[in-house]
């Protein structure tokens, strides 16, 4: 399924495809956030021989960031959640997709790993 490149939701340039495990996701080659559509987290932790991970919310706070895809209707909501206690997740309220910021996505899987 091909996929329309988004743009970042902090620098606004347009972000590069990355593929790791079968599933393509967002990256921007300027900050090295890591852009994910509603679904790829549980697809991409699944597929790495594990449960797949589930994000629950715990709180929502409205940011200026724009989503990448539902701009520019749609702002990013800065939300603790299950998954890290040392980072919050911005994610979309349209598409529930989510923005990880630099070293938040790779540090995610590494606690996987070794749980
Ligand atoms: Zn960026
Ligand atoms: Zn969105």
């Amino acid at each position: 399924m091909p996929r329309e490149l988004g743009q970042c939701p902090k620098c606004d340039v347009l972000m590069d495809t990355m593929r790791m495990l079968g599933v393509d996701f967002e990256n921007c080659p300027s900050c090295n956030g890591v852009w994910l559509d509603h679904g790829e987290l549980e697809t991409l932790t699944r597929s790495r021989g594990g449960q797949a991970l589930h994000v629950e919310l715990k709180s929502n706070k409205r940011t200026n960031c724009m989503c990448p895809k539902c701009r520019p209707a749609a702002v990013l909501f800065e939300s603790v959640h299950n998954l890290q206690e040392d980072f919050t997740l911005d994610v979309c309220g349209t598409c529930q997709g989510i923005w990880f910021d630099r070293g938040e996505f790779p540090s995610l899987l590494q606690n996987r790993k070794h749980p």
